[in-house]
């Protein structure tokens, strides 16, 4: 695989084949009429939400995807993605009208967003256009963070959703805060204080929510009983795990993201030469160091220094002193073969050594959905598919 010479500073490669296998695997692990929403935000954690979307939208078990934000949706409206689309957060109402007219669902926990909404309805009626707002009803079971209570209040909040003109209750939806442990006594709790409230709103009112989801990744791969209509699968998509909590052996996932750079200097330096900022590296002896051209203005955590390896020809190479913005150095004494020109894989394989994310996330204090997410504007991402290249994301291409 041969990419632009544009490329050669750094690029993303993202495996297609590998997000398709991740997501076959998963849904293998799940009860038959138990579909997949493909959570998207943050441009897909980095790896670019329009090629996944497109590359996952014929799969008859995937329901559709999750975004965080309208924006996001509406982007991948732009680029013609029909099936349905869950936004996760709050949605601030500028943004209803378009929501509506374009079918995105929109999360709902707030009373003011119910008469907000159906004001929208009535005056698209107005304008000739009719349609209804579909909504998923948010269940706040132990994350305290957006969501009705799942007691009484909520429960009048529901009926109020059903009676407010305009609205179609489609979904409704809780988030688990603690699924990715080895011990799953809160993820259970919360499971049953949501299949309580369900039971509870049948009971109540004798209707059934079309679409219940609970499940995140961690869900997907160890709580069967949680399956419902649908689960929500973020990270595993990505093939990068929730923790490293959540056993590896139920559901097999391949890492999609590799990335790479090639060496732009190598020097030999003397014992008692110091390297980068700070001066936090000192040479002990005389060494060959190389030039990176990639640093933390790509995503490539400032945490990594003195603590992050790359491979070059297969081999190790200890990042050394502190990463720059748009630089790092690493040592390739043991490495006598390394030239300029060389490929560097900072993420990936190569040969019998594997750098993953997981291990980036933690050498520099993050963790893998941060470092994923990270990954700067400044890295263009290549698409692959069957070894070929698709299509690429660069967003540096408007010169
Ligand atoms: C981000 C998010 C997910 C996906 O979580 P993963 O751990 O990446 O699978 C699912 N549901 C909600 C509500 C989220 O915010």
């Amino acid at each position: 695989m041969n990419v632009k010479e544009e490329y050669q500073r750094v690029y993303a490669r993202i495996d297609l084949d590998a997000v398709r296998s991740n997501m076959e695997h998963m849904k293998e692990n799940l009860s038959p009429k138990t579909k997949i929403l493909g959570v998207i935000k943050t441009d897909g954690y980095g790896h670019g939400a329009i090629p996944i979307a497109k590359e996952l939208e014929p799969l008859e078990y995937v329901y559709g995807f999750a975004t965080a934000t309208a924006e996001e949706a509406f982007i991948l409206r732009r680029n013609g993605v029909k099936k349905p689309i869950l936004i996760l957060g709050y949605t601030f109402p500028y943004s209803y009208e378009r929501l509506v007219r374009e079918e995105i669902r929109i999360c709902v926990f707030r009373e003011d967003t119910l008469a907000q909404l159906s004001k929208t309805v009535s005056d698209l009626a107005e304008k000739g256009v009719l349609k209804k707002a579909k909504v998923h009803i948010k269940v706040d079971t132990g994350m305290s963070r957006i969501g009705v209570s799942a007691d009484l209040k909520g429960l009048a909040f529901v009926e109020k959703a059903f009676e407010t003109k305009g609205l179609e209750v489609e979904g409704i939806f809780t988030h688990f805060a603690r699924a990715d442990e080895v011990d799953k006594k809160a993820a259970e709790n919360q499971l049953k204080k949501f299949e309580g409230f369900l039971a509870s709103i049948k009971d109540k009112t004798g209707r059934e929510i079309p679409v219940k989801h609970c499940s995140n990744s961690a869900g997907i791969v160890e709580l069967p009983r949680a399956n419902m209509d649908v689960v929500r699968a973020g990270i595993t998509l990505y093939g990068l795990w929730p923790s490293n909590q959540v056993r590896k052996d139920i559901v097999s996932l391949t890492p999609v993201l590799s990335l790479y750079s090639h060496i732009v200097y190598i020097k030999e330096i003397q014992g008692g030469t110091p390297v980068s900022y700070g001066g936090t590296f000192t040479a002990k002896h005389k060494m060959r160091i190389a030039t990176i051209p990639v640093g933390y203005g790509d995503g490539y955590a400032r945490g990594l220094s003195n603590k992050g390896w790359v491979l070059v020809h297969g081999k190790k190479a200890p990042v050394i002193g502190r990463v720059c913005m748009d630089q790092f150095m690493i040592d390739v004494t043991k490495i006598p073969e390394a030239v300029e020109g060389d490929k560097v894989t900072l993420i990936g394989q190569e040969g019998e050594e594997r750098i993953t994310m997981e291990e980036l996330g933690e050498l520099s204090g993050r963790f893998n959905y941060e470092f994923a997410c990270g990954l700067g504007k400044r890295v263009p991402r290549v698409y692959t598919k069957g070894g070929q290249i698709l299509c690429t994301k660069d967003d540096t291409a408007d010169f």
